[in-house]
């Protein structure tokens, strides 16, 4: 069914980004915004907007009836979810479907699977990935978890069964603090999650985090797009992410591709996924699932050419798949920096009015931004206020025009983490490709 009009259920960056792929689509955008984002870049642009409440996320992006409400009222025949917000919300895609509208996500069976971490581990175990070492599903009998976390190898790693954000995790060094550690991934998670579902993995010492792109059409048919390392963290957030991996080669690649493509056949996956694994001495380890776009996608289209979100859009009209495996190539090399309205020291948040604004440009250089002159940041929301992604035919190039472009970027009335940014590609590590998820914690340890 083809779709005429969609509604954004986001804000920020990514609602521009899939009002601007609809536009190209020729499909009209109805955008719907709390009342601290009515002068909001994609509430300008949009064909439509609709006012769905308050500032705080609860009553706005969140508010599931209103968001129906606003769909039925404005005729939209679609909705997108964008990142965050209700994306990974297995009940909101069920009432949008049960309203008679196109959810542009997977099918609500897997979001919800894959929204329970034990589920999505059984799930990927049961697909035939390979998952880290650890039990078999939630921890019921604390006695028999002690006996395998003997048997995987102290130090292990305890995480709720819902938990998101790297919230709820507790890493176990010794099993005589395994009680207490548990214990209080318990109540962290319940606290958290209202979930105090726990399960346990061994704790990989020194892994890097690659996530493979994938694209099912619901049908059986799926394909890969290659792999993103998104192994610079702080706190689990991501702060810089490439592709490729500096550490994947390209049989690696099209063997753990064609592994996740065969598994989203098989489950009948819909729409875009992205499958993150942990990867140590050449091994990988699945730890999730996610059942959306994700910020870091257009790392991936820089390097394939191929627009996610426009095939998002394709598979929900019912569509197939427009390529297949074998028509899709890897070229060059591609740097996302995340820019925070942040200190780059502190990290505390700093929204504020966008006093200057200059946005570099060049070939290759591409931001996703909805910042203008005269945009009021506001405090309640996520603080990232662009990504800067650059290609480059080599890793090396990519780097050099990634540094001329961050010197070109301008954006004053508010601290941001461009400098952070600067002084990070600057680094011989990053330089080499040679970093962990532990190496931005201790690299800013070293800063101090
Ligand atoms: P969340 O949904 O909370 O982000 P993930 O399972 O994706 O949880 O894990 C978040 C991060 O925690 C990973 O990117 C990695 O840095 C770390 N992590 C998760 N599992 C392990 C593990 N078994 N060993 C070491 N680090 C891990």
């Amino acid at each position: 069914m083809s779709i005429e009009k969609l509604l954004i259920a986001n804000r920020g960056e990514i609602a521009l980004r899939i009002h601007r792929a609809c536009h190209e689509m020729g499909i009209k955008t109805v955008a719907v915004h709390s009342t601290a984002d009515a002068e909001a870049m994609h509430v300008r642009l949009a064909d439509q907007a609709i006012c769905i409440g308050p500032p705080a996320a609860k009553d706005s992006y969140l508010n599931i009836p209103a968001i129906i409400s606003a769909a039925e009222i404005s005729g939209a025949d679609a909705i997108h979810p964008g990142y965050g917000f209700l994306s990974e919300n297995a009940r909101f895609a069920e009432i949008v479907e049960a309203h008679g509208l196109i959810f542009v996500g997977p099918k609500p069976e897997h979001i919800r699977i894959m929204g329970d971490k034990v589920e999505a581990k059984r799930t990927a175990g049961a697909l035939g990935l390979p998952l880290v070492p650890g039990s078999d599903g939630a921890i019921e009998d604390v006695a028999a978890a002690k006996a395998l976390a003997r048997e995987v190898g102290y130090p292990v790693l305890i995480k709720a069964a819902s938990g998101g954000g790297g919230r709820g995790m507790k890493v176990v060094p010794d099993e005589d603090q395994f009680d207490s550690l548990m214990s209080q991934a318990k109540s962290e998670a319940k606290a958290a999650f209202g979930d105090d579902t726990v399960y346990m993995e061994k704790y990989l010492g020194n892994p890097r985090h690659i996530e493979f792109q994938i694209f099912g059409d619901g049908n059986g048919n799926a394909i890969h797009l290659g792999e993103r390392d998104c192994s610079l963290q702080r706190r689990h957030q991501k702060v810089l992410e490439e592709a490729p991996s500096p550490v994947i080669s390209a049989a690696e690649r099209a063997r753990m591709g064609n592994l996740v493509a065969k598994a989203m056949a098989d489950m009948g996956y819909r729409g875009a996924g992205t499958i993150e694994f942990l990867y140590e001495n050449g091994e990988f380890y699945f730890i999730e699932m996610n059942t959306r776009i994700q910020v870091e996608h257009p790392v991936t289209e820089m390097i394939t050419g191929f627009d996610l979100v426009r095939e998002q859009i394709r598979i929900a009209e019912g569509l197939p798949l427009s390529v297949t495996q074998d028509e899709l190539e890897f070229h060059g090399h591609a740097i996302e920096c995340r820019i925070n309205a942040e200190d780059p020291v502190t990290f505390m948040p700093s929204p504020g009015k966008v006093q200057m604004l200059h946005v570099p440009g060049g070939m290759h250089v591409r931001v996703e931004s909805a910042l203008y002159q005269g945009y009021n940041v506001p405090p309640y929301y996520d603080s990232m206020i662009g990504k800067l992604i650059v290609y480059g035919r080599t890793r090396e190039g990519c780097l050099m025009r990634l540094k001329r472009a961050l010197e070109e970027y301008v954006i004053e009335g508010m601290k941001t983490t461009i400098p952070l940014h600067q002084k990070l590609i600057e680094d011989p590590d990053v330089q080499n490709g040679d970093y962990s998820i532990k190496w931005l914690e201790e690299w800013l340890e070293r800063q101090k």
